[in-house]
């Protein structure tokens, strides 16, 4: 019998399958793939993911395979009518919050990054890593969760006390739980197109350090066209609505991206598929035994970049309850509080992000178009680019404030929209603050809570607590109560606060 079981090793499944062993539990990870599909998918890893890669004692290796060269910048624009059209702004600048945390911006394909997560859960004997086998039932009792498996015909059942599905949008863990999903469907078929060409490579050379494009076109009523790089000098991928009915006979795609660069240049296409436009979230991340992380649980078109990132965060989360619970210091409400936590936080990136990135642009190519007023599209146009190099970036932020394990916290709900600051505030995400040593908080966080106080304080037994004897220089508290992953879970400044917040912060 495991402690956890979890289907799919994605991502998502492969950093919640290191989150736990890395805490010494027993894991079986079965994955049907042999090896992460080529194609590129989630690029952009946040200053917050690489916080996680750190964690989970992956950072160097993720730098390393990386594909475009180090010190090369990894900002995004927003064109116009089309990529060489001359409109162009700033979008995206991930680099202006980078203050906020303890480790710098990535972008790799996600196959790399999977690879280095692969290779990371060899050395931790604790997870099984069944490669190369489906799960095809998910079930669970009053004291265990069950999986049936199966690879060439020969099957296996693995037991477990709990069962994550990581296994994507169309997850079989999500549907054999009784879980419902409530789905916002845009009608847009999209195409993605995988394609080699060292010419457009040299035609964006006039946009130094961008690495990701998006094109608005009247035509598309505030769907986007966008192209990124893959390979450095080589491989591109391209996301675009096409008609409905597209298949890959009847479709000029090369003359697709033509139009959307405004210029020709040689290409080869190395992959076309097809996806379909819609938002949808699980209306619950937890059924008894079962839990659902990442795609699984929220999938999305990948207009910001909060795919896989977000479904990282879910990892991050969950796994330190679960390690609690099976520990036996987390009490009955802690697993409840994942979905407490990161089911608004979706919601509201659904909302006030990815959706409203479709409302405003959908608004301001109905409204101004240079073909008709060309002198109003060109003021409105700049008014944008204004604003427009840290919409998504510096609101995103997201936090626990409000959720039912944290204490003192001033906002009613845990969500994406926030404000960053360099200070300790409960239900948020710890920034790097100065300790006045020379040391950050991020260098003395523990693997459990860790507490930040210059007096030394009883705390219960029974709970992994860090101590630190300094207070962050910024902390505006005289204690600051940190959770495993990285969140306040109290910071203020009466002492007798302490036993209380720690008990709240671990379900108790
Ligand atoms: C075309 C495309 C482009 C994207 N671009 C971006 C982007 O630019 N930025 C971004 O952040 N996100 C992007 N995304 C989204 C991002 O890729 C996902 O958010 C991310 O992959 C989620 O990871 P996951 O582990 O939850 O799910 P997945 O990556 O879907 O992994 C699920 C895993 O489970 C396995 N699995 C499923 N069912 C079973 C089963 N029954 N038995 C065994 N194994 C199973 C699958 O083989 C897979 O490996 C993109 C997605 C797509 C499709």
């Amino acid at each position: 019998m495991y402690d956890v079981l979890i289907s799919g090793g994605g991502p998502v499944g492969l950093g919640l399958a290191i989150e736990l062993g890395q805490r010494g539990h027993s894991v079986a990870i079965v994955e049907r793939n042999l090896e992460p599909p080529r194609i590129p998918k989630g690029q952009n890893l946040t200053q917050r993911t690489m916080e996680h890669m750190r964690a989970w004692g992956v950072e160097e290796e993720i730098r390393a395979a990386k594909t475009i060269p180090r010190g090369v910048g990894l900002g995004g624009l927003t064109a116009y009518g089309s990529l060489f059209s001359g409109y162009h702004y700033d979008w995206f600048r991930r680099a202006s919050v980078s203050q906020y945390y303890a480790a710098e911006n990535e972008r790799l394909p996600q196959y790399a990054t999977e690879a280095v997560l692969r290779a990371r859960l060899d050395a931790l004997e604790s997870v099984d890593f069944l490669v190369g086998w489906a799960v095809t039932e998910a079930s669970q009792s009053d004291d265990h969760a069950e999986m049936l498996i199966e690879r060439e015909g020969e099957t296996r059942v693995l037991c477990g006390a709990y069962l994550v599905g990581c296994d994507g949008s169309r997850s079989l863990v999500r549907q054999a739980s009784g879980i419902t999903e409530s789905v916002q469907d845009h009608n847009r078929p999209m195409v993605l197109i995988v394609f080699t060409s060292p010419e457009f490579f040299e035609l964006i050379e006039r946009f130094p350090d961008k690495q990701f494009y998006n094109v608005l076109h009247p035509d598309l009523d505030g769907y986007w066209m966008f192209f990124g790089m893959v390979e450095w000098g080589q491989s591109f991928f391209f996301h675009a609505p096409v008609p409905p009915e597209t298949n890959r006979e009847s479709f000029d795609f090369a003359g697709l991206l033509h139009r959307a660069a405004g210029g020709e240049f040689a290409v080869d296409l190395d992959y076309v598929g097809f996806w379909d436009l819609r938002i949808s979230q699980a209306d619950q991340y937890r059924a008894g035994r079962i839990f659902i992380a990442g795609d699984a649980a929220h999938s999305h078109p990948p207009y910001g970049g909060y795919g896989v990132n977000t479904g990282f965060e879910d990892a991050r989360n969950l796994g330190w309850k679960l390690s609690a619970v099976l520990q036996d210091w987390g009490g009955a409400t802690l697993l409840d509080s994942y979905h407490a936590e990161r089911y608004p936080v979706f919601a509201s990136t659904a909302h006030d992000f990815i959706d409203r990135f479709i409302r405003d642009d959908r608004a301001f190519v109905r409204k101004f178009d240079p073909a008709v007023d060309r002198a109003a599209f060109e003021v409105a146009w700049g008014e944008r680019s204004k604003g427009g190099s840290d919409k998504g970036i510096a609101g995103y932020a997201p936090h626990y404030g409000g959720s039912p394990i944290v204490t003192g916290s001033t906002e009613d709900a845990p969500s994406a929209v926030g404000k960053h600051e360099l200070s300790a505030r409960p239900g948020h995400h710890l920034p790097p603050l100065s300790l006045g040593n020379g040391q950050s908080t991020q260098d003395s966080l523990g693997t459990g809570f860790t507490l930040f106080s210059e007096t030394a304080t009883l705390v219960p037994g029974e709970f992994p607590v860090t101590q630190v004897r300094t207070v962050p220089e910024d902390a505006e508290a005289r204690h600051v109560l940190v959770r495993p992953d990285g969140y306040v879970a109290w910071a203020g400044d009466d002492a007798a606060m302490i036993p209380r917040a720690l008990h709240r912060a671990s379900g108790r």
